[in-house]
């Protein structure tokens, strides 16, 4: 792809389009980056921009005479693709691409694409490590964090690149194609911004649109939605199950195994006995990763290892600490609904009950499918932030209902009311920003508020502990 002397419009300043601003810059392509944020409050980096790489900053409505003369629109993926200028350039002949298929362009070596409603980052920092560990070299990046635009200088001909993607990032794909594709599944999710779920895994399955008979598609056989796909992709298509054997494809068998079946023959990878991390879910994410290891080439002994020994991702049903017999759970990436059904169901079965704390922005999909779990395994609702009526309504009669004001004050509460066994679960079915910056400032917020907590109990069991003078 040509870029030098381009004329290029970046929508949307935040850390993908920073780096596509900077990519395209630094090519000697002309650049104007836009947000509709003021541009005294972009980041650093954003505003960096121009001294650095002389491209220019813009808020507000962008002047037609500006938009006639780009050739190219890399959008980021929290701009809706319908955007006005979008729609402009493209009108006129214009390039209208996203971060990760300009990444695609530059890009050596070969690509693992993981995408799903839940399960993505968990997956993608998973097969990382496996392939690390497998002594292929390997580089991890997309929506986890580091955009792939900033992998592409350090990729290599006999190298990986794992990425994580959003439905919004594949949107704008075109000629994107990863040799290892994996969703793992699709529930309703951001149906603030689809008109329909038909639309929203319509956006995820753009993932295999590019892919050949040489690659590989990697597809759960329990989701309704990605086993439906099977029959119609080009790839050579892997299922997983955590709920039936399969005739070909990987497998928990017994509650017990992960087995790998091809043809005829059959290799238990490991047990459920010997994966770290907790809950059916996550044994479906250790299935598909397998699954991708071995696409990638990685041995199953040094796999086994590493399924093992990986302690999954922060935020994700991260074990906080254990006060007086109640142990706390940082849950806060659970911003579906079906992400806090898995948390729920993964700290499920032992002799304790469940303090949920729940809410926060709503995404307009119902609460009743917590309605079963809630009934069998949580006590206590604790409803914080903006969707806590909506909750409430839709969840009276399911378990006693608390409401509390702050973050930290649910995890008072959520303690207030928990035996001695019990667990307090943040995992709130809900997005953050009605009271946070992101999700992962709830998280620190509640583990901050529950080492407080821890503290003051201390403090407090030491004092009547201590006999007067
Ligand atoms: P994503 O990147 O897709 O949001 P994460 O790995 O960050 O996925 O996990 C997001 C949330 O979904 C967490 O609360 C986690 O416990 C839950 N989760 C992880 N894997 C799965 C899965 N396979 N199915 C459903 N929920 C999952």
């Amino acid at each position: 792809m040509k870029v030098e002397g381009r004329k290029a419009l970046v929508l949307g300043a935040g850390k993908s389009g920073v780096e596509s601003a900077r990519f395209l810059a630094a090519r000697g392509a002309t650049v104007a980056l836009h947000d509709k944020k003021a541009v005294e409050d972009w980041s650093e980096a954003a505003g960096a921009l121009k001294t650095k790489h002389g491209v220019g900053l813009m808020s507000g409505d962008i002047p037609s005479w500006l938009l006639d003369q780009i050739d190219l629109v890399v959008i980021s993926p929290g701009v809706p693709t319908n955007t006005i200028p979008a729609r402009y350039v493209k009108r006129k002949d214009g390039e209208v691409i996203g971060e990760v298929e300009l990444a695609y362009r530059f890009m050596k070596g070969r690509i693992v694409g993981i995408t799903g409603s839940n399960g993505k980052t968990t997956t993608t920092a998973l097969i990382g490590e496996l392939l690390k560990n497998a002594g292929i070299m390997t580089q991890v990046g997309g929506n986890i964090g580091t955009p792939l635009l900033s992998l592409t200088e350090t990729s290599r001909d006999d190298g990986w690149t794992v990425a994580e993607l959003s439905s919004f990032q594949l949107e704008t794909i075109v000629d994107f194609r990863p040799s290892v594709a994996i969703c793992l599944n699709v529930t309703p999710n951001h149906l603030d911004r689809y008109d329909s779920f038909n639309d929203y895994a319509a956006a995820k399955h753009r993932l295999f649109l590019n892919q050949t008979n040489e690659d590989v598609a990697i597809l759960s056989a329990d989701d309704s939605t990605c086993a439906s796909w099977a029959s119609g992709l080009r790839a050579n298509v892997v299922m997983f199950s955590v709920k039936r054997e399969l005739e070909s494809g990987m497998f928990l068998r017994d509650d017990k195994e992960l087995v790998c079946r091809d043809g005829g023959s059959e290799k238990v990878l490991t047990t459920r006995n010997q994966i770290f991390l907790r809950g059916l879910h996550n044994v479906e994410n250790v299935l598909a990763a397998l699954a991708a290891g071995l696409a990638c080439g990685a041995s199953p002994e040094s796999m086994r290892e590493t399924v093992a020994t990986f302690k999954g991702v922060e935020h994700r049903i991260e074990f906080v600490t254990e006060i007086d017999g109640v142990k706390f759970y940082n849950d806060s990436k659970a911003t579906s609904v079906d992400a806090t059904s898995k948390a729920i169901e993964a700290l499920s079965g032992g002799s304790g009950k469940t303090i949920l704390i729940l809410g926060g922005r709503g995404k307009n999909a119902p609460y009743a499918p917590l309605v079963p779990l809630i009934e069998s395994s949580v006590s206590s609702l604790v409803l914080i932030g903006e969707d806590a009526d909506n909750i409430k309504s839709q969840l009276t009669g399911v378990a006693t209902i608390e409401r509390a004001d702050s973050l930290e004050a649910a995890v008072e509460l959520g303690f207030s009311v928990a035996k001695k066994g019990d667990s307090v679960l943040l995992a709130p079915a809900c997005a953050s920003f009605d009271m946070f910056k992101s999700f992962e400032e709830r998280g620190d917020v509640f583990k901050r508020a529950v080492l407080k907590l821890q503290e003051r109990i201390t403090l407090s069991a030491e004092a009547a502990a201590t006999p007067p003078r």
